[in-house]
């Protein structure tokens, strides 16, 4: 094992290679071992990835893709072993760490840099004016916090943000420290990711959530994957695809980009997949140009109804806005198919016979659908699909908005929600017997507005790198200095923790690898997969440190500092039996009976649609929607970029500087465009520009690469192209910021 954590050479040995065309086998696996034995050894890497995902470890921190019921002993793909090798490292971001680098100097590494620093091993402070974080203790802390937060003139000037990487326990009690503070500032990550899918399917079939089971996608007989690169951001989804191959199903990608993932699979749980041909994915792949997916799928329906395959009595029974959607598709100006796609009209053509022809379509989504001005539209529009086809409610059908980070879904079920039903908090009361506040809180994008014009004061994320996940890093990163106080508990340093307020603090915490003994006993966690599926998870690992705190723990003495006797939650109780606080989850949320006999072996959630075909919308029926399709103005010699994630990348933390499946190596800064584009636009393949957004917007230096992705059309990694996102644009009724329609122009590079 290497004694020092990695550096960055910069993109000095930038390579462009050739795009794989296809995903996992022996590469993989051998990448997983080389980022587990660079970080932990190989003893640990062996005791450490035999746990991930099985019935008595600890739940991959990756992705919120589910665990089929028979397990395989290696029950992870490379993205998790990355992941795992990440949290388990055993380089230390210590105190001889942060007093050897001030603030400053770490704030011009990269990304990837500080985040290979290693663990975080005791709470640390920045003061007023100084260059280096020294120790403090984490009565210190939380006296400070306390003091912040006392000396505010209301509690909505703080706000609480979470990723996706809380465990349900940890949610739970920060949401009710938070609104027993008195605020439902409770911002999160599905603000950036998600939201879109949430108010589209909320407002349609009346759960914010997916109706299909990992069951279901494997007796699909057709699986439409729209916006989604699963070989990298859910590698596990594969080996359902191909479950579902092997049966018969038909696959279809609609993607910008041709994506290894879904070309062709080598499976390295099986020999066929190390040694042989793999299996070949997707039937008929769609190159659509960025946000044309309302405009296809308005096109599908159409032909839908032209050719009267639609499923009557279905509709008849369980929808309405049937005659709306039929006079708006039928009698409304036809959709120029090559113009607003990029597909020809046989192409289109080519989806509709197969969705007429499907007894049991399931269609799968990812930020390359929840991220524009008109995504909770065009979700509605794929709603539409399905329910005109009568696709929901039975088995291998049904929509599937797949979750990135592990426990997303299930942080917003524990009430993670700046926009709280009255029905939640109706049930929060009864079960906490304090009055929570009814006013809606701050999104992410209100809340660093909020920041910046001096409404909000004191910043408190637990875990996430807010500052290299929000759009507009500039003024993320002014909004984040004005604060009083910004409060990161996490487990390694990253880029959000170097750009604090006045106070800063970071706060370490346990990760899911490690054990969690509390009250003299071991704890355990619980999340909710992109499913519904809730399940246990329990660490091994020694912690990094013994100055480490659990998520809960931090919560409760926190809410027991700030609180006092202002409530009657027994939060240092909580703090030391995770148990009882999940007695407090089955008190407060429906679906969670029984909570703590039922986590041994996992449980789903309800889904009104998908169990019993009812839908809790208002009118009690799922609802077929008009939407009106307005593209992105993008005028002549500008382009649509995608942000997106690199192979060697989950979120925001930078495993590594290789692409492999875009047969990108070393390096990071590149722009991907069509090659006549490149032309057009009088560039030369390998020619260094800057990419150029709305107000001067600029991001600098980087390689133009060619690639096979419609005209037009641009895509270059996040967080690099983050400052491009104008903080105003989001999309509309979610907030979530357009990070894959962004208008730029190139440049030749500025420095
Ligand atoms: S598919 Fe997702 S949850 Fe599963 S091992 Fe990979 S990253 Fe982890």
């Amino acid at each position: 094992m290497p004694k020092h954590p990695p550096q960055d050479p910069g993109d000095s040995g930038l390579e462009i290679g050739s795009p794989s065309h296809h995903a996992a086998g022996v590469p993989a696996v051998l990448s997983s071992l080389r980022h587990g034995l660079r970080e932990m050894g190989p003893v640990r890497t062996a005791r450490t990835l035999a746990l991930v995902n099985q019935d008595d470890g600890f739940d991959c921190m990756g992705c919120a893709w589910p665990d089929p019921a028979k397990r395989h002993h290696a029950e992870f793909c490379e993205n998790g072993a990355k992941a795992v090798a990440e949290e388990a490292t055993k380089f230390r971001a210590d105190r001889a760490f942060f007093a050897q680098w001030s603030v400053a100097d770490i704030e011009r590494q990269s990304d990837f840099w500080i985040g290979k620093r290693g663990r975080l091993t005791e709470p640390m402070y920045l003061a007023p004016g100084a260059g280096h974080y020294e120790p403090i203790t984490w009565d210190g802390a939380y006296g400070l916090i306390a003091d912040e937060l006392a000396a505010l003139d209301s509690p909505d000037e703080a706000t609480f943000y979470t990723s996706g990487r809380t465990s349900n326990e940890a949610a739970f009690a920060l949401q009710a420290f938070v609104r027993a503070f008195g605020t439902n500032n409770l911002p999160d990550c599905s603000n950036m990711c998600h939201e879109s899918s949430g108010v589209a399917l909320t407002r349609t079939v009346g759960i914010g959530k997916g109706s299909v089971t990992l069951e279901d996608i494997e007796h699909a007989d057709l699986l439409i994957v729209v916006g989604q690169n699963p070989g990298t951001n859910h590698p596990r989804m594969l080996s359902a695809l191909e479950t579902a191959k092997g049966r018969g199903a038909k696959i279809v990608s609609i993607n910008p980009l041709r994506e290894a993932g879904l070309s062709r699979f080598d499976n390295p749980q099986k020999l066929k997949g190390l040694v042989g041909r793999g299996t070949k994915l997707a039937d008929l792949h769609l190159s659509i140009r960025i946000n044309g997916d309302m405009a296809l799928f308005q096109a599908v329906n159409r032909r839908l109804l032209e050719r009267d395959a639609v499923d009557h009595a279905f509709v008849e029974r369980h929808c309405g806005g049937f005659d709306a959607l039929r006079a708006h598709l039928l009698e409304g100006p036809p959709i120029d198919v090559p113009a607003t796609t990029g597909l020809s009209d046989d192409e289109v053509d080519a989806l509709t016979e197969l969705v007429a022809g499907s007894e049991r379509t399931i269609v799968c989504w990812a930020m390359g659908l929840t991220q524009h001005r008109n995504s909770v539209a065009t979700i509605q529009e794929i709603v539409n699909t399905i329910l005109l086809r009568g696709m929901i409610g039975k088995p291998g059908a049904g929509l599937c908005p797949v979750r990135g980070h592990s426990n997303v879904q299930g942080d917003r079920t524990m009430g993670i929600w700046e926009r709280p039903t009255e029905a939640f908090l109706d049930r929060l009361q009864t079960a906490l017997g304090f009055a929570p506040p009814r006013e809606h809180g701050l999104d992410v994008v209100e809340s660093i507005k909020a920041m910046l014009d001096g409404r909000v004061k004191v910043f408190f994320a637990m875990g996430g790198n807010f500052l290299s996940a929000a759009p507009d890093t500039n003024a993320t990163a002014a909004a984040l200095r004005g604060c009083r106080l910004t409060v990161h508990v996490a487990t390694k340093p990253n880029r959000s923790h170097v750009t604090g307020g006045e106070h800063a603090l970071l706060l370490p915490t346990l990760g899911r690898t490690e054990r969690d003994v509390r009250g003299g006993r071991e704890q355990r966690v619980s999340v909710e997969d992109s499913m519904s599926a809730v399940h246990g998870s329990r660490g091994r690992l020694a912690p990094a440190s013994k100055e480490l705190r659990s998520e809960v723990a931090i919560v409760c003495e926190l809410a027991d500092r700030v609180l006092g006797d202002r409530v009657a939650v027994p939060w240092l109780e909580w703090a030391d039996d995770y148990g009882l606080i999940r007695d407090a989850i089955e008190r407060a949320i429906p679906g969670f009976d029984d909570f703590n006999a039922r986590l041994v072996d996992g449980f789903t959630l309800p889904s009104p649609p998908r169990d019993e075909v009812r839908f809790t919308t208002a009118s009690g029926r799922a609802e077929l929607t008009v939407n009106h399709f307005v593209p992105v103005a993008v005028p002549e010699g500008r382009l649509l970029l995608q942000t997106l994630r690199s192979h060697d990348q989950y979120n925001t933390t930078i495993y590594g500087l290789n692409d492999r499946y875009r047969g990108i190596k070393a390096g990071r800064r590149v722009v991907l465009l069509n090659p006549e584009d490149i032309d057009a636009l009088g560039l030369k393949e390998g020619a260094i520009v800057d990419l150029v957004g709305d107000d001067e917007r600029r991001a600098q230096r980087f390689r133009v690469v060619a690639y096979d992705t419609p005209r037009g059309c641009a895509a270059a990694y996040y967080p690099e192209t983050n400052a491009l996102v104008p903080l105003d644009s989001v999309a509309d009724d979610s907030g979530t910021p357009t990070s894959k329609s962004v208008v730029i122009h190139v440049e030749p590079a500025s420095a």
